[in-house]
Formats: structure tokens, C-alpha cells, sequence
């Protein structure tokens, strides 16, 4: 469709090449601010004009964050960016298609991000059983080192860039951003109290800045069109397209990249209709952290991050999971809250104690062992755990137990009293 973006290219064959990503106006924005030595404060305006917010789940502007690094980007010393693939939320899967046939749009929007803030170096961390989006990358990264594109003297600019992958080992905390920037030095993947931002204290304790591959895969696009034309894609305070993983019960699951505002009801009829002409009960609109919605109050949304905020969830990474009327919640959620006890690094009480209690009690429930009370244990618990912690890991478990027991609170119930599924029965 007219209006993709990152992955605009992936109908062409070798769509992941150096000369199909340059037929397509590929490396035109870096070339001309590299000829141009396009003042870096005229580049985060375009960004901040765009309002383009972080595609990896919190949404913070991206021209804002570059910005951060403007008190020390002429001093000397090393600074850092580096591109978050880590894509570990599960329903997330995204940047692997980005990665995997769009990798020099990420190569591009790297280079240009070090040239902003003054990087000679970027790490594009990517989740380790990304094997073939790895091998795209790799790949990718010769091309453009061969072409002059990256390296010593970027095209003749004098500009210095050099661009490494660094291999996720399949942890999901390190996707958070300090965890992330521990793991590439080598230690273990655990959160950094904040503050000192990354900006300030980041990688090797030097300026550091963080995007996620579909933020930075953005940037060439609206640097070439312009922030209106970026804008007017979405709707306002919600600019461009955005990729949304859509899974679950659907009839063609995969990745639809629409403007941003699309009625989740158009966003459902790309994915081919609920399974099989099922009836939609439910959906996760923005990764598994994110508060499940019913199907008549998603039904009537727009899929943006204003939206789903006022409906009480999230955009997230945009990984939209689809139940149909045959789900059992109860076992939907005690898989998720597993995974989130086995994610925790274990270094916040709340956290470490908390998925721990959760998933004993959402899984003595699944098992018929449910007690009255534990409903009402659930949800205090979950008060317990959010804000309370080193990173938000710890909200990203309650939350999810909280709204799956609020809005099918009847279902946990039924458990408690019949020792089965209400779906089952
Ligand atoms: Fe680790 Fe959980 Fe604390 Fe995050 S909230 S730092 S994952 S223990």
C-alpha cells in the first residue's frame, strides 16, 4: 500500500540489496546530509515536526531524544547509539521483517542518527535466534561498508561511522535499554536505576543514544518527504504508518504496516477476519504487557497511541494477538504470567517475589486448586508491583493479570468453583 514505509520494499525482489534499497531512493537522505553537513538541530526539527515517537513500545519522541545528546555531541570522547532488535514481547515480531527485508533502511537511519548526535558508533542489538534477519543485516553491513557508505570517511564527508551487530542471547529484559547496553559490555543483562539516562551515562559509560529498529528504519523516509507528508499519513499527535504484528486467531497472520489511526476493524479484515469466521472475543492491541481489550470495545477503536490510551491499554510495539470465543483465559494468562516470572532479572523484590506469587496463584486456579480469595489476592498483588521497581518488567507482569481478571473476572471464577473451564464445560 501506497502509504508503507519500512517496509516498503518487500513486494521487490531482493528487496534487502544495496541496489533494490537505492532504486527506491535508499541512502538519498544520508548522502545529502553528509554533502550538505545539514546543521544536526535541522534534523531533529524535521524528526520532532514528524512527531515521530518510539516505534518500540513506550512511544517517546525520537527528535526529542536525539536532542538529549546535543550538550555533548562537539566534546570530544566516544558516544554511542544503539538500535534496539531485541523484539523479545511475545506478539512481537516486527523488526525481524524490517531486518530481514528492509536491513539498509536500519543501516540508514543508524548512520544518520550517529551523524546527529555525534556517534562514531553504532551496535545494532539483535535478538540472537534471529538467524536469517541476522544474516540480511550482516550482509547488508558489507554491502555498505564496500559502497563507502559506513566506515572511515563516509563518503568523503569526514565523518567517521562504523556499524556492529551484537547477538542477543534470548533474554527479554534486554530489551529495557540499560539491560541492553550492560548485555553489549559483556555483563549480565539487569536494568540500570535511572537516572543517569543513557544520554548522560550510557554505553561504556559514555552518551548514549537508543532506538528501536522501526523508529530509526523511519528516519530516511521522512527525511526525503518531510515531516507533513509523515504526518498526514497518521493523525495528529499520532504521525506516519506503523507495523503491526498481528496473531492469534486470525486467518492471515503476519505484518500490515497502515497509517497510524487505522480502526482496528479495517486492521482485522487485512488479517483475513477472525479464524475460521469464529466470533472475536478478545485482543492484546499492543504486545503481551499490554491490557486486553473485549471485542466490543476494540471493535470501535482506532489503532493509535491516543486511542488505545484512552481506552485504558497501549499501542506498544504494536503486536496486535487475536482471541476468538474459544480462548480460555484463564490458561492464556497463566502462560503469560510464566513467562514474565522467568523474564524477571531478579534483582527488585517486588518483581522477582511478585511473578513468582502470580504465577503460582494464576496457575493453582488453572489447576483447580483456586481459593475465593485469590482473585482479589491477584489484584493486590499487582498494586504492589508496579512503580515500585528498577525497570517497568515489573508492570509488564501485573499488568496483564489485572485486566484479564477485571474484564473476565467471570471465567477465573468459574474455576475457583467448578475446577474447569467455563469454555470447555
Ligand atoms: Fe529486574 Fe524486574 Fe527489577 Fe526490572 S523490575 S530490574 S526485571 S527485577
Amino acid at each position: 500500500m501506497a502509504n508503507e514505509l519500512c517496509l516498503k520494499n518487500i513486494h521487490l525482489e531482493k528487496s534487502w540489496t544495496l541496489p533494490v534499497y537505492e532504486s527506491t531512493d535508499g541512502y538519498k537522505a544520508l548522502r545529502k546530509i553528509l554533502t550538505e553537513k545539514t546543521p544536526h538541530n535541522e534534523i531533529t526539527d524535521i524528526l520532532k515536526a514528524a512527531n515521530l515517537r518510539g516505534r518500540g513500545g513506550a512511544g517517546f519522541p525520537a527528535g526529542l531524544k536525539w536532542s538529549f545528546m546535543f550538550a555533548v555531541r562537539d566534546k570530544p570522547g566516544p558516544k554511542y547509539l544503539t538500535c534496539n532488535s531485541d523484539e523479545g514481547e511475545p506478539g512481537t515480531f516486527k523488526d525481524r521483517d524490517i531486518l530481514r527485508y528492509n536491513p539498509h533502511a536500519v543501516i540508514e537511519g543508524m548512520a544518520i542518527a550517529c551523524y546527529t548526535i555525534g556517534a562514531q558508533v553504532g551496535y545494532n542489538y539483535i535478538r540472537g535466534e534471529f538467524y536469517e534477519p541476522i544474516d540480511r543485516f550482516e550482509a547488508a553491513l558489507k554491502e555498505a561498508y564496500n559502497a563507502g557508505l559506513l566506515g572511515k570517511n563516509v563518503l568523503g564527508s569526514g565523518v567517521d561511522i562504523d556499524i556492529y551487530t551484537h547477538y542477543g542471547a534470548g533474554a527479554y529484559i534486554c530489551g529495557e535499554e540499560t539491560a541492553l547496553i550492560e548485555s553489549i559490555e559483556g555483563k549480565k543483562g539487569q536494568p540500570r536505576y535511572k537516572p543517569p539516562f543513557p544520554a548522560a551515562y550510557g554505553l561504556y559509560g559514555k552518551p548514549t543514544t537508543i532506538n528501536n529498529a522501526e523508529t530509526l528504519a523511519s528516519v530516511p523516509s521522512i527525511l526525503n518527504n518531510g515531516a507533513e507528508w509523515f504526518l498526514n499519513i497518521g493523525k495528529p499527535n499520532n504521525g506516519g504508518p506503523k507495523i503491526f504484528a498481528v496473531s492469534g486467531h486470525v486467518n492471515k497472520p503476519g505484518t500490515y504496516e497502515v497509517p497510524m489511526g487505522t480502526p482496528f476493524a479495517d486492521l482485522l479484515d487485512m488479517a483475513g477476519g477472525v479464524l475460521n469466521g469464529g466470533k472475536l472475543k478478545a485482543v492484546i492491541p499492543g504486545g503481551s504487557s499490554t491490557p486486553i481489550l473485549k471485542a466490543d470495545i476494540i471493535m470501535d477503536l482506532t489503532m493509535d497511541y491516543d486511542a488505545l490510551s484512552k481506552a485504558g491499554t497501549m499501542l506498544g510495539s504494536g503486536a496486535v494477538i487475536v482471541m476468538d470465543d474459544s480462548t480460555d483465559m484463564v490458561k492464556v494468562l497463566a502462560r503469560l504470567s510464566h513467562f514474565y516470572y522467568e523474564e524477571s532479572c531478579g534483582q527488585c523484590t517486588p518483581c522477582r517475589e511478585g511473578t513468582g506469587w502470580l504465577t503460582r496463584i494464576i496457575n493453582r486456579i488453572y489447576h483447580g486448586e483456586g481459593r475465593q480469595e485469590d482473585l482479589d489476592l491477584l489484584l493486590d498483588l499487582t498494586k504492589k508491583m508496579g512503580g515500585r521497581t528498577v525497570c517497568a518488567l515489573a508492570d509488564a507482569a501485573a499488568m496483564p493479570v489485572s485486566s484479564f481478571v477485571t474484564n473476565f473476572r467471570e471465567e477465573f471464577q468459574y474455576y475457583i468453583d467448578h475446577k474447569c473451564s467455563m469454555i470447555t464445560a
